[in-house]
């Protein structure tokens, strides 16, 4: 039982709920958003403790539904704990993480040791494993869905690969659609990508690094979405990278396929220019394609043939990204700068309104993870966690290292003026990340927030 607190003078911005105009937020004793009402509606006697939020934009907090925590196996690069560090740094309450752990998420046994890890180390920060669809990530023989939803995955995917086979991908798919599951897919054709570390195009052929051609995302979303189609099972296509996948995705949600799928902040922000010199944070799978790619992907994500923005979090240590262009491993972390870099891209520009993008992070995510442990987040509505975050989106801050909340530092936003932060962030009515070189507002929200 916690203490009951007064949100006052804050913007409220809740998608979910049509909400975008000043309210009050009164957090009950029971970590549960009690009312949200027009300013001086809510006595501030009600309440036990009151968080000035004058100046500070007020939402649900953010949901990322593709992260990699890398524990069990990969503490080197992250723990729950830091994991879900990076998670509040960035206004993260929920994250869905990845399998492909050591061992890897195929057992009741590793989901259940990341549920208690996460309880124990998280902070407060919500983890929902997703795991594994074939034992090992090896692409042969599926799991034991059942026992794996009844020990609370959220879902399943072999993110990381693909699973390489359509037959076992069809039979999966018909599996989680008799449970009532989702089936998330990293869509890569391996025998297309070979070596490729970069996407195939001028920038790869001018700099002599193998790339990947765009057919090999693309040909795998459109076979995963027929039998999405033919199944009727729920499938939702991780981190979307080209235009061929964008106009896949178009027309099997137009033939009627339960298909979803996600943006990740640097395909709508980076193309593949950014490798430059061989810059490893600029490698992941998939890779950063050219600038047509780039703006398909954001006209997607605004007509909502994209469901959502994802990070897909993925540390790696300083000596591996260190290794040189062709060697090091594919990903960078997302989540402390996903907001600050879309708002500073897309919202300070006037492509976008602050509502959209907090939409994208809040009840768009939400929405795709409806049966996989994402009922009732993203919203402000009464009852619900007061999960929430306090934006200042005039705030204009530089990304440093001691920023990141992340074990690793494999960002290419170091050294980023951004305009536009997370000043706090609330789960279950607890503050659990505030800025501390913050501005006079933030100073006097924070100090009695806590
Ligand atoms: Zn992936």
């Amino acid at each position: 039982m916690s203490k009951s607190m007064l949100i006052t003078g804050g913007h409220v911005i809740d998608p979910a709920n049509g909400v975008d105009e000043p309210r009050d937020v009164l957090v009950g004793e029971d970590g549960r958003i009690s009312a949200v009402e027009r300013p001086g509606v809510i006595n501030a006697e009600r309440a036990d403790k009151v968080v000035d939020a004058s100046g500070l934009v007020v939402a649900p907090g953010f949901l990322d539904i593709h992260v990699h925590l890398r524990e069990p196996g990969g503490e080197a690069q992250e723990t729950i704990e830091t994991g879900c560090r990076a998670a509040a740094k960035g206004g993260f309450t929920s994250v869905w993480c990845m399998p492909n752990t050591n061992p890897t998420n195929d057992s009741v046994w590793v989901t259940r040791y990341i549920l208690d890890r996460a309880r124990e180390s998280g902070g407060g920060i919500h983890v929902h494993p997703v795991a594994a669809v074939t034992k090992g990530l090896a692409g042969r023989e599926l799991n034991d869905f059942g026992a794996l939803l009844g020990a609370g995955a959220a879902g399943f995917t072999d993110d990381g690969r693909p699973v390489e086979s359509a037959a076992v991908m069809r039979t999966a798919m018909m599996h989680a659609r008799d449970l009532g599951a989702t089936i998330f897919d990293h869509c890569e054709e391996l025998s297309i990508t070979g070596a490729g570390a970069m996407h195939l195009g001028p920038t790869s052929l001018r700099q002599g690094i193998p790339g990947i051609p765009r057919s090999s995302e693309a040909l795998i979303v459109m076979r995963d979405g027929m039998l999405a189609l033919e199944t009727g099972c729920r499938f939702h296509v991780q981190h979307v990278s080209n235009q061929e996948s964008v106009e896949a995705i178009r027309w099997l949600k137009a033939r009627g396929a339960r298909i979803t799928a996600e943006a990740s902040p640097h395909h709508l922000l980076l193309t593949d220019e950014r490798v430059g010199e061989g810059e490893t944070n600029a490698k992941m799978k998939p890779p950063l394609c050219e600038e047509a790619d780039r703006q398909a992907i954001v006209a997607a994500l605004e007509d909502g043939t994209l469901d959502c923005i994802a990070t897909d979090h993925a540390p790696h240590t300083a000596s591996a990204k260190a290794r040189g262009f062709a060697e090091a491993p594919f990903g960078i972390i997302g989540m402390e700068t996903a907001f600050a870099s879309l708002h500073t891209g897309f919202v300070v520009r006037g492509k976008w309104t602050l509502r959209f993008l907090i939409e994208q992070l809040t009840s768009a995510p939400a929405k795709v993870m409806a049966g996989a442990m994402g009922e009732g987040k993203g919203t402000l509505g009464s009852g619900a966690p007061a999960d929430l975050v306090l934006i200042d989106p005039k705030a204009t801050w530089r990304f440093e290292e001691r920023h990141v909340g992340s074990r690793s530092r494999n960002c290419p936003w170091i050294g980023e003026t951004f305009r536009g932060r997370v000043e706090a962030t609330f789960a279950g009515g607890r503050c659990v990340y505030r800025v501390v070189d913050a501005g006079a507002s933030l100073a006097r929200a924070a100090s009695a927030g806590t």
